[in-house]
Formats: structure tokens, sequence, C-alpha cells
């Protein structure tokens, strides 16, 4: 709800990467009237995302209640501190909640991306409407979320949801984490563009395949491909399909959610992934669970994150967290 004190007032949510920050300025309904997007160092990231902040308010005046900021990490709700980001080790040394209000002047609510991007999908999104979701984002890494009963459940210190660091092979390679074998280790972006790799490497069907032309293709490359009909291409895509849905089952046979919504940059493979993702988790789940349960992609694409990280700096300056 919008009080009539309110109702003139925006909120920025910003989604911060390994080495870029994307920001949006966001309505309390979660509608956006303005982006910016920035290559960021590690160093003095108060500032620079002050600067981003700057920038949407040149580009739409407005005034700003509050920020909200996705970390690709484990966000601390009771003290708002990073206490584990693999992808931005920097932010877990200081207090960057209070060094970013500190720099902007305004309230600031840190939390994990992946809830900030669930939240954003619930509200506006793919998942509108629904009381009983999972969320996951495929890219870089790979996080999850989860929503009950409408609200994001944290779990016993914050940290639930951790998708992709379920194991999905006992004899696999080491993750981040410090675990073998967790999902992530076979499909994050990263992870599917080392599979195809070696893949490439020892397998006489990879012979036709033009991603043996370029040393330094993306897992975008290799979805571009998949859809311009190379096989060997669009059979990495559908095994790590296999391999997401797997897990999905877990997760459908766990919670007995209403939707499973995947977003993330892997996620642009479209139904190439999609399909072996339902597929598999239709083959590995319980047939009553699956049966009640909606796999969909995504629709917010950048925008989920930013604008969920706004509905939390919204739903916090609201109850004065
Ligand atoms: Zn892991």
């Amino acid at each position: 709800m919008t009080s009539p004190s309110q109702a003139g007032q925006q909120y920025v949510g910003v989604e911060l990467c390994a080495s870029s920050a994307r920001a949006a300025l966001v309505s309390p309904t979660g509608e956006v009237a303005a982006r910016s997007e920035a290559v960021f160092s590690s160093d003095d990231l108060a500032a620079q995302i002050a600067r981003l902040v700057a920038e949407l308010r040149d580009a739409a005046p407005a005034s700003v209640a509050a920020i909200g900021v996705g970390v690709p990490g484990l966000v601390s709700p009771q003290t708002g501190r990073v206490i584990i980001s693999t992808d931005l080790p920097a932010v877990v040394r200081g207090d960057l909640r209070a060094e970013i209000e500190k720099a902007v002047g305004i309230p600031v609510k840190l939390d994990n991306d992946a809830n900030a991007g669930a939240l954003g999908e619930q509200t506006v999104g793919a998942g509108r409407g629904s009381r009983n979701m999972f969320y996951v984002t495929l890219g870089t890494g790979i996080g999850g979320a989860i929503i009950l009963d409408g609200k994001l459940w944290r779990g016993a210190s914050g940290f639930a949801g951790e998708f992709g660091h379920i194991t999905i092979d006992p004899e696999g390679i080491e993750c981040v984490c410090g675990n073998v074998g967790c999902l992530e280790t076979v499909a994050s972006a990263p992870n599917i563009v080392r599979r195809t790799h070696e893949r490439l490497m020892r397998d006489s069907t990879s012979s036709l395949s033009r991603l043996g032309l370029n040393k330094n293709f993306t897992a975008a490359d290799i979805a571009h491909e998949a859809r311009g009909g190379d096989d060997f291409a669009a059979m990495m895509i559908a095994r790590t399909g296999r391999y997401i849905g797997t897990a999905i089952a877990a997760v459908i046979n766990l919670l007995n959610t209403e939707l499973v919504v995947l977003g993330g940059g892997v996620m642009d493979a479209g139904a190439l992934i999609l399909d072996p993702i339902i597929e598999e988790a239709r083959r590995r789940s319980f047939q009553p669970n699956f049966e009640s349960t909606q796999i969909v992609a995504a629709t917010l694409g950048p925008d989920a994150v930013p604008i969920g990280a706004a509905l939390l700096a919204r739903d916090a300056a609201q109850i004065g967290i």
C-alpha cells in the first residue's frame, strides 16, 4: 500500500554483478521510469553506486525514498552485511550498506540478488499473482529464491534458496563454495562453456560444429549456434537443461510450488533449454507434484533484480527497517 504522502516517491533498485552494475528508477508498484548501467571496478563501490543514482535522478527527476541493492552472495538480514560473495569478494570486507547510505544520504537495503529477482518477477513479471513460487537465475552463477504464502522464505539465518549449490554430480568438479559437483559446476554460463570446450576436444560428432571455429566462444554463442541449427551446440544446451531439470525435480518434490520461474542469461536459449528442463523435471519428480507445477521462463529480463531490489527497499522503508 502507498500512503498519499509517498505517492510521488520512487525507489532505486541496483543489481551488482562481478564487473558491472545496472540500476533502475522504479515506482512503488514496480514500473521502471529510467535505467542506467556502468562497468564497475571493485574498489569504492559506494561512490560508483552513488553516481548511478545521480544519473537516474538527472534522467527522470524524482524524489528517491530508498535504494535497494541486489548482491550476488549471502546477505545477513539481521546486520545487512554480506557474509559470502565469490563474485564480489570486496563487498564482504566493508559495510557496503552503511557506505552507500553515507554516499547517497537515503536509506539503503541490501539483499541477495536472487531474492530481489524473485520479488520482481512475482510482482510484475512471470510470477504475477503467484503465492507459491520458486525462482531460479542462471547466469555467471546460479541463484534461487523461494516465495511461500506470498512472501520470501529466508530460512533460519536468511540464506535459503541456494539452488546452485545442490549436488548434481557427487564425483564432479570442485565448486567455488567448497563442495564438489554442485549444479553451478555444470550449468552456469562459464561451466557450459567449459563443458563444451572439453567435449569439442574429445567428441567426433563435434567436428561439424561452428563452435570449433572460435576458441573464445561464450554461453550466448553456444545458444546462438544452437538456434541456428548447429546440432552439437543444441546437444550441449539440451544436456545443460537436463541437469537443471534434475535439480528442479527435487525442488518440485520438496516444495510443491505452483510455479517455477527460470531467469538469467542462460535462459536466452529459449525453448532449446526450457523444453529439456521441463521434460527432465517431469521424468524425475512425483507425478502429482509435477502436474500441479508450471515451469516457465522469466519475463523481466535484466530488469528483474533492479525492480525487486527497489521493492525490497520500498517495503523496508514502509515498515521502518
Ligand atoms: Zn557449490
